[in-house]
């Protein structure tokens, strides 16, 4: 039995047996096969040969309609590669002679290739990178091919995975993965947050899970603790069985609140509302007793296609959530890509210090017909309920008034077209950085509202990337310098009768209940399976319990003092809270 420790971001714990994706950004471990299973290898690589063909041929066609034939011919030489019978002949002897997977093939006679190709002049050099683009081509299709069967599983397991992407996670068959553990991530990647919001217990962070787990090794992911245990002795897992009826029961406890308000246990009402990323996660929230949408990430509509949404596609999914919500508001976030969140064809080209680049307004700004087209959606979609929307990144403002003034000429396009559509929509502001934060009162001028996006506010005050696995330890909410601009920023609010609502995990996370109360704010909106306990609290707490707790943690002047006390304060005041 070996224990690993990682950093858990979803929570619960999960007893079942591995499968262990490799991916194309990741040394592929030498992995035998028996001898009967190579004629398999060999037709999986002839399959993903024949995939990837397909693909180059539709790439280049479109190449050459877009830039012209002879830029289009750089993808001749990828095509020359997959059709080269002296290199087929190296794959199938690697496999056949070294009894090995396909991918293990691919990637060591590419690679020695490559290392070939390196030795030439440069013009012929620069071929390299060619050879490294059809290795991941070649891989993503051997992979894929795997991940696919994902999806047809009929028992349950344990992903294991070097890295996956949010759209990826969110592909997972929720019904027989019941556990997750990847080698890379930080707490509040969008990977872990996905896992989070399908209720799928999560380790991430881990390192080299990938190398140490086999495909069929019983594991325990146990999203709580932020472990993963190889090979568990009977002891452990029995153990891990009491601890899953214990939480079983408590979350069985929680239902009863579903239909009650959240308000603190001396009258004091709380507006509790649910994340989504996708339609379909309405009903969850509603169900674990959500008031509404206080976070749609939208840019989901976006992530594992090569296309981008229609006008058409936004507003369907727009009113999907509106119709499952009825009256209830629904906060929709206009698209936040980049950083951890691209598209397909993004995903290619990878940039520098993505976190500090071309996300989120930043992205839409330079990508405008793409922002009016969501923009467009969301003002026809309004007429069917309670929306508002609000803007991600924003630092200063000039972008806020540019955002708003898009939102103007939208507005009129559509009153020009005769198109139904509301003209007055709430226009509010994710406030996720500390430039944002520090100029609340400038803000409070503009906008509507304000929702505080505790996940990039972390990283951008704390100068930590927030899903890197090297820096996760540094990743908290707790921080007294994080805790000062959220109070920040909630007093603003208090002073401009601007409504302030917390959508970033930190809502989510039981023990941050109390303190948030007391700091002032009335609007939580987080992970839907969150939901529940997060209730839970709010409704055994008074406001002056509140108000003390805040007071006393603003006094402390390191993070660890901040959580143990607020773990002490909580199970003090609601014992039956932070079941473990
Ligand atoms: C945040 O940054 O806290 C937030 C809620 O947005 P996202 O996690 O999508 O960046
Ligand atoms: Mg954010």
């Amino acid at each position: 039995m070996k224990v690993k420790k990682g950093i858990g971001v979803s929570g619960g714990a999960a007893i079942a047996s591995a499968i262990v994706l490799d991916t194309e950004e990741f040394e592929i471990p030498e992995r035998h096969v028996p001898v009967d299973n190579t004629k398999a290898e060999l037709d999986r690589l002839k399959r993903a040969i024949g995939v990837s063909r397909k693909e180059i041929l539709d790439l280049r066609k479109r190449t050459a309609e877009k830039l012209g034939k002879e830029t289009a011919g750089i993808f001749d030489f990828h095509l020359g590669l997959l059709d080269d019978k002296q290199l087929f002949k190296q794959f199938s002897e690697t496999i056949l002679n070294g009894q090995v997977t396909a991918e293990y093939a691919v990637a060591n006679v590419l690679r020695g290739y490559a290392g070939d190709f390196r030795q030439m002049p440069e013009y012929l050099a620069e071929r390299v990178k060619d050879v490294y683009d059809v290795e991941k081509r070649l891989l993503r299709n051997l992979i894929g091919q795997r991940r696919q069967s994902l999806k047809h599983l009929t028992r349950n397991a344990a992903v294991i995975a070097h890295d996956m992407t949010p759209s990826q996670t969110a592909g997972l068959d929720r019904e027989h993965v019941v556990g997750l553990a990847i080698d890379a991530g930080g707490p509040t990647s969008h990977t872990a947050i996905v896992a989070k919001a399908m209720d799928i217990p999560a380790v991430v962070g881990l390192n080299d899970v990938t190398a140490e787990v086999s495909g069929g090794d019983r594991v325990i992911i146990d999203g709580s603790r932020g472990i993963v245990i190889i090979d568990p002795d009977e002891e452990t897992v029995e153990r891990y069985r009491q601890i899953a009826v214990r939480q079983s029961e408590f979350l069985h406890s929680l239902d009863a609140l579903r239909e009650l308000p959240a308000i603190t246990s001396d009258g004091h009402e709380v507006r509790l509302q649910g994340n989504i990323e996708f339609p379909y996660e309405v009903r969850t929230v509603l169900d674990k007793g959500g008031q509404g949408i206080g976070l749609y990430r939208t840019e989901f509509l976006f992530l594992g296609s090569d296309v981008e949404p229609t006008e058409d596609d936004h507003y369907k999914a727009y009113c999907d959530v509106l119709e499952e919500c009825g009256e209830r508001p629904v906060a929709i976030r206009t698209i936040d890509l980049g950083a951890d969140k691209f598209t397909q064809a993004r995903a290619r080209i990878p940039e520098r210090n993505p976190f500090l680049g071309l996300r989120s307004i930043r992205y839409c700004f330079q990508h405008l017909q793409m922002f009016k087209t969501q923009l467009r959606a969301i003002m026809r979609a309004a007429v069917r309920g309670n929306i508002s929307v609000m803007f991600p990144l924003i630092t200063n403002l000039l972008e806020m008034r540019q955002a708003k003034t898009i939102v103007r000429d939208v507005v009129e396009d559509l009153e020009e077209e005769g198109i139904e559509h509301r003209n007055d929509v709430p226009l509010g502001m994710m406030v996720e950085t500390p430039s944002a934060a520090l100029q609340c009162d400038g803000f409070a001028r503009e906008v509507d509202f304000f929702s505080i996006g505790t996940n990039d506010l972390v990283q951008y005050t704390l100068a930590v990337d927030r899903s890197n696995e090297q820096v996760a330890p540094m990743f908290t909410v707790a921080d007294p310098a994080v805790l000062r601009l959220i109070q920040e920023i909630i007093r603003a609010g208090q002073r401009h009768d601007v409504p302030v609502s917390l959508c970033g995990e930190m809502a989510g996370d039981p023990i941050y209940t109390i303190l948030l109360l007391g700091l002032g704010l009335r609007s939580f909106s987080c992970s839907p399976p969150a939901i529940p306990e997060i209730k839970k609290i709010i409704r055994s707490v008074t406001m002056e319990q509140a108000v003390k707790v805040a007071q006393r943690v603003l006094s402390f002047d390191s993070d660890k003092e901040v959580v143990n006390f607020l773990r002490t304060e909580t199970r003090r005041i609601v014992p039956e809270a932070l079941v473990e």
